[in-house]
């Protein structure tokens, strides 16, 4: 190619010809085929099969927010039912920093030396804002991810709590049907989640730090109160005494409160993630737990406890969404939020003629 700028009278200049780019797009490459989408028997048969690339396209079906996806997915779920149930299933919390990807890396390993198969999912319902989800992140469990029997799945993408927390449970009736036979539910302890973690969960592990001073400052009694063991972690090096002193702390808080319903007293132990410290202490407490409530029958009255909650939150979750994606409502949801701005209208009485045209309409179909 002549380039102009190579003309004598630009002397001290010297453009030379580039090298020719290959196209961005590769040529070769066929045209990607849309996977096609298999019938809920073919995924069943995948799922009691174990085959772990079937499992994890019937959880994306259970994510999916398309009404063809659901379907299918809500018949995998129906048929799978039969077949699951039979794990444990272990929920834990803690704030970030806590430990808990280096925990769980741990406490995985612990468990599938026993044998059996491992399925950590997560809650966070955040991960829409802050964009890729914290607890998304395969490699924060370097030597479970690489695990034959483990199995990891990020939390699904974000929408209202209840929405994503029934996604996580669905999943965990995939895994169960898929023979996994421990369940760890991720959820970063920081808000609501926590609650939609309990009622999917036999047992709830609480991840905590020594902290400077005021040990349960900043820990909600709610969560304390949910939860069936407290951990203090990073008790390593000259923090071993901070973590006996806060485990110390936190068993004359639990005192305090009366016994929960399973009977079991939760208890406060301190351990190690990082140099694995104090593991098998842990565990033992957890298969404790266990031998305890499946013993009283707790285990099973709590799971149909859970049943029914998750009936009335699916009943709420569908409620919700179709009163708010109602056209007609959101239109005038949109006036009414401008009167109430405005102080032209009380919020009790534009809620009730919002709620009375939804009836209505609702009742005219
Ligand atoms: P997460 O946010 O709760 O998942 O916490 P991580 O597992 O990512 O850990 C947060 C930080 O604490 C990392 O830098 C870890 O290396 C460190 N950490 C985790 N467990 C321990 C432990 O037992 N002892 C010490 N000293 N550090 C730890």
């Amino acid at each position: 190619m002549e380039h102009p700028e190579n003309d004598s009278k630009f002397a001290g200049l010297a453009v030379n010809s580039g090298v020719e780019q290959p196209p961005s797009v590769n040529p070769y490459m066929k045209a990607r085929r849309r996977r096609r989408l298999l019938s809920a028997g073919e995924y069943v048969e995948g799922i009691l099969r174990g085959d772990i690339t079937i499992l994890s396209q019937a959880v994306t079906l259970v994510e999916s927010h398309n009404p063809e996806h659901e379907a299918v997915a809500q018949e995998v779920i129906e048929k799978c039912l039969p077949h699951s149930g039979n794990s444990i299933r272990i929920g834990i919390t803690g704030v970030p920093g806590a430990g808990k990807s280096t925990s769980i890396d741990v406490f995985g390993l612990h468990v599938l030396k026993q044998g059996g198969k491992l399925a950590v999912l997560a809650i966070d319902p955040s991960s829409e804002r802050s964009k890729g989800s914290i607890l998304g992140d395969k490699t924060r469990m370097e030597k479970l991810s690489v695990h034959p029997d483990a199995f990891i799945r990020p939390s699904p993408s974000a929408g209202s709590l209840g929405g994503v927390a029934r996604k996580t449970r669905e999943t965990i009736v995939l895994c169960e049907a898929a023979g996994f036979d421990k369940i760890f539910v991720e959820t970063v302890g920081v808000g609501q989640s926590e609650t939609a973690v309990h009622s999917m969960v036999d047992f709830f592990l609480l991840i905590q730090l020594a902290g400077t001073g005021d040990e349960l400052q900043g820990i909600k009694r709610g969560i304390m109160e949910m939860a069936d063991g407290i951990v203090i972690n990073k008790a390593d090096g000259d923090n071993v005494d901070r973590a006996n002193l806060a485990a110390t702390q936190f068993r004359n808080a639990l005192h305090l409160f009366p016994l929960p319903p399973s009977g079991w007293a939760p208890r406060v132990l301190t351990y190690s993630g990082y140099y694995e410290i104090g593991i098998a202490e842990v565990w033992q407490m957890i298969y404790d737990y266990f031998d305890f409530v499946k013993k009283n029958g707790y285990f099973q009255e709590k799971r149909r406890q859970q049943e029914l909650y998750w009936m009335y939150e699916t009943i709420n979750e569908k409620l919700r969404d179709n009163f708010y994606q109602n056209p007609a409502i959101e239109e005038m949801l949109a006036a009414k939020q401008q009167l109430v701005l405005g102080n032209k209208q009380s919020s009790f009485v534009a809620a009730h003629e919002v709620l009375d045209r939804y009836f209505t309409l609702l009742h005219s179909r």
